[in-house]
């Protein structure tokens, strides 16, 4: 199998080449989660959480060097990278201090006046499978729960982001957690089958592609093993008449281009009333110059470059496509260099159904714009999609707009906001964006066995 490389993606120059795990330490690597797992699942909930926040200390403590490690591996700029660690420390710390409450047994009383018990019980080792996109706030985002919960982890982790995967190990064995309660094994996507074949992986956690879930649902459902999908989004960021414009526009560029549009819970496609379609697309042009592009360690860039020129060329492959069926090209549009992660900011209008920005997940920085006559439109055209993962919309009107949520297809609608995740918030979705739900309580309940026992 080739090596795994770390690739500085704005300029292409090679960082480092990694070895994949081989057959014998991936064995190695089960046979010793297996043992962890036996005492970690009886460790008390105390010390699980002491150790949680000397993680997330170290997190703080290396906050500068696990930022430009992320920067310089997945072009994000320094400042995102930043506040992702920040966001891993307190995801740390949110299930350090909230997993004994959220794990407390659950009394049932009986019309018989007999008695019984939900209690929460750890599965043993859990595999995820994690994108490259937040290649640090993914993975702490699953493994925060599933440890504190008694779980252990192993984390296969995108391709292209080996040295991320190797220091986020590290930190687990710095924080002082028992060797081989977290551990990263470099193996391709075509290995995930083959560790759910194994009886002692008991359940995989996946976020990325439609068609990576599909796979790896597909070798957990033949092994019958739980399996948990955060999968791709289109989301809709409706903007209703009543709308704060400038609030809303300058909302919607920041959701468009976080993490230069690399993110699931992106907005990506925008739904306007058209009483106030073209001022909200003037205000959102002006907004989109603001941004500054430079290179990911530049203190005042606002954005870098795509994660890799592959991605670069498949956005604007789609792009293309659009076009050539009728879209009109606000700004950008421009092809990327042959080999280059860099790519220009783009925004497209009349964009014809069928065609990729109407019915595909746009991964990167291209905003499509769209035109309705009402909010009942809006939401028809938000809903119109295999995608299902957050929703935005924007109005004056609060209990109107709580109103509309409701008939969202979406794991999540915010108002007046972009969507965002947050620990106490589940996180999911719904249609082709995947299943089960992670962050609050809900996430942690995800990799237990819910037993119940019957007091007789
Ligand atoms: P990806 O290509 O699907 O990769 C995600 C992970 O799955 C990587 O570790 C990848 O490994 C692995 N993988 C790929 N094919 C596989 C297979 N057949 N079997 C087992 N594992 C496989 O996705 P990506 O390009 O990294 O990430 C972008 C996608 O993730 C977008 O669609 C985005 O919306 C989605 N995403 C969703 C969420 C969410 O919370 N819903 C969050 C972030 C991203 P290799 O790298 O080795 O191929």
């Amino acid at each position: 199998m080739s090596p795994f490389r770390s690739i500085n993606p704005w300029n292409g120059e090679v960082l480092q080449e990694f070895s994949p795990t081989n057959p014998k330490a991936i064995e190695q690597a089960l046979t010793l989660a297996e043992q962890c797992f036996g005492t970690w699942r009886e460790l008390p909930f105390a010390e699980k959480s002491r150790l949680f926040h000397l993680l997330a200390l170290r997190l703080r403590d290396q906050k500068e060097e696990l930022a430009q490690l992320i920067s310089v591996e997945v072009g994000k700029v320094i400042t995102e990278s930043r506040a992702e660690i920040e966001k891993c420390a307190w995801v740390c710390e949110f299930y350090a201090e909230k997993a004994t409450s959220f794990l407390v047994p659950e009394e049932i009383l009986l019309p018989d006046s007999k008695r019984a018990q939900v209690i929460f019980q750890p599965l043993g080792i859990i595999l995820g499978v994690m994108p490259w996109n937040f290649p640090f706030w993914q993975v702490f985002r699953f493994a925060a729960p599933t440890l504190m919960a008694g779980n252990v982890g192993l984390l296969k982790h995108a391709s292209n982001v080996p040295q991320c995967a190797l220091a986020i190990q590290r930190l687990f064995e710095e924080a002082g957690f028992p060797p081989a309660c977290f551990q990263s094994l470099l193996i391709a996507g075509s290995h995930v089958a083959a560790l759910l074949e194994d009886p002692r992986v008991k359940g995989v956690s996946l976020t990325g592609s439609e068609k990576a879930g599909a796979s790896v649902a597909a070798a957990a459902g033949k092994n019958l093993k739980k399996s948990l999908l955060e999968l791709g989004g289109s989301d809709p960021f409706i903007v209703l008449a009543d709308a704060d414009l400038p609030l809303a526009a300058s909302t919607a560029v920041k959701a468009r281009m976080l993490n230069f549009g690399q993110s699931c819970i992106a907005a990506k496609r925008f739904i306007i009333e058209e009483a106030v379609y073209d001022a909200f697309v003037d205000l959102f042009l002006q907004e989109l110059k603001k941004l500054k592009p430079g290179n990911p360690l530049d203190e005042h860039a606002s954005y870098a470059c795509m994660a890799r020129p592959d991605l670069a060329a498949e956005l604007y492959q789609q792009v293309c496509e659009t076009v050539a069926l009728g879209a009109r090209v606000l700004t950008g549009g421009m092809a990327p260099e042959t080999g280059s992660a860099r790519f220009e900011p783009t925004v497209l209008e009349n964009i014809p159904k069928g065609s990729p920005a109407y019915s595909e997940e746009l991964f990167g920085p291209v905003a499509s714009l769209f035109k309705v006559a009402s909010a009942k439109e809006a939401i028809a055209l938000a809903n119109a999609t295999e995608y299902g993962l957050g929703a935005s919309i924007w109005t004056a009107d609060l209990s109107r707009g709580a109103e509309l949520a409701t008939y969202l297809e979406s794991g999540a609608v915010f108002i007046n906001s972009l969507v965002a995740s947050h620990p106490m918030l589940p996180f999911g979705g719904i249609k082709k964006s995947g299943y089960g739900r992670e962050l609050s309580r809900q996430g942690i309940l995800e990799f237990v066995n819910q037993k119940t026992i019957y007091l007789g």
